[in-house]
């Protein structure tokens, strides 16, 4: 990777790291079909979203409450109004125009009868429907069984492109990201953060008759930083790591992930707190609620929030400084004696806090 800073770094044409960091992703994610390069998550949600009107003609979008594509005007959306069962898109962000949300609709997260009355309001309308495969963004949540086949399901009766926004779980709850998981293949793939363990890179790719438009040029995706050297270099690097030892790096960071949400319910079940602890491992969350299960978004915003936040501070007093609200992720830099250390600590501060959690 250091030696990639000597080759230069941004080109007018392709180089070969491209090639080979792409060869990597497709055998890792077998939907990357073909792909291409840029830098933010944002910006490759937004090329997905315009290869997926340019392949359909159509305008409109679906996306999920909760979910978090990037922060562009045409995309980022405010929560759902408790009681609200899904509609156009209103902005989530001042200085965001109305008009860019036009075409989108948002649904509520896991709910059936939301999709299946939307697929009928909207039909042969929707372009693309956009979610993250396993909710990371507001608590982590999995989609229910059978629904993400029913949202392909319906993209494939009606016509529209399915999208997964991969930015997160793409090469951390597995090597072939939560699609691999789960067992649904997307038409579209984006994906970001991890794939260059901290170097600016994000990918969109998937079925190679979609891509074909950009790469004949109807459909345009530019960007200066596009295909950078140095953060290519940082996503071979990684995904060499990744690959080794047939995944052994995923594998053990879902297992000590596990450990970690496993050792955490000891500690709050022995201080007499009730928690929920949700998601596959590498990224979870933790409420504080005796809920048995969360499933949408509005819950994932509400529930156990103050109660969380006293926790979060008697951990802080003990050297661990949690993200605020709930989610966690472990890195490969996170060992298991940070997690018996952290699962420690924990103990003593549900303990100490036990009486204002439940009181
Ligand atoms: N999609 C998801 C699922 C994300 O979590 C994020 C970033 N948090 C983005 C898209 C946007 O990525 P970026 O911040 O790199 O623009």
């Amino acid at each position: 990777m250091v030696a990639s800073l000597a080759r230069g770094q941004t080109f007018g044409g392709q180089h070969l790291l491209e090639i080979e960091v792409a060869e990597r992703v497709r055998t890792a994610v077998p939907s990357m079909e073909t792909m291409r390069f840029s830098s933010s998550g944002s910006e490759a949600v937004h090329a997905a979203i315009r290869i997926a009107r340019a392949a359909t003609g159509r305008w409109g979008v679906v996306r999920f409450d909760g979910h978090y594509h990037g922060w562009l005007d045409t995309i980022h959306a405010a929560a759902l109004e408790p009681g609200d069962a899904g509609g156009p898109a209103r902005p989530a962000s001042l200085g965001q125009p109305p008009e860019a949300l036009r075409h989108v609709t948002v649904l509520p997260w896991n709910d059936m009868a939301a999709l299946d009355a939307a697929a009928r309001r909207l039909r042969g309308r929707v372009a693309a429907v956009i979610l993250e495969p396993i909710l990371c963004n507001t608590g982590v949540i999995p989609p229910r069984p059978g629904f993400l086949e029913a949202v392909r399901a319906w993209c494939d009766r009606d016509g529209a492109l399915l999208i997964f926004d991969e930015v997160i779980t793409g090469f951390r709850v597995g090597l072939g990201g939560a699609q691999e998981l789960l067992g649904v293949r997307p038409d579209l793939s984006v994906f970001g953060k991890a794939i260059a363990n901290g170097f600016p890179l994000s990918v969109v790719g998937g079925r190679r008759d979609l891509l074909d438009a950009v790469a004949d040029n109807p459909v345009v995706h530019a960007g200066t930083f596009n295909g950078h050297v140095t953060a290519l270099a940082a996503a071979r690097a990684t995904l060499d790591v990744l690959v080794a030892d047939d995944g052994a790096l995923c594998r053990d960071l879902t297992a000590r992930g596990r450990a970690l949400m496993q050792g955490l319910r000891e500690a709050a079940r022995a201080a007499g707190v009730p928690v929920l602890l949700q998601g596959p491992g590498p990224v979870f969350h933790l409420w504080i609620t005796d809920l048995p299960e969360i499933t949408d978004a509005r819950h994932a915003r509400t529930v156990g929030t103050r109660a969380y936040a006293r926790f979060a501070l008697a951990m802080v007093r003990r050297g661990i400084r949690l993200m605020p609200g709930g989610r966690w992720y472990l890195c490969a830099a996170h060992t298991d004696a940070h997690v018996a250390q952290t699962i420690q600590a924990a103990r003593d501060a549900f303990a100490e806090a036990a009486v204002a959690l439940t009181g």
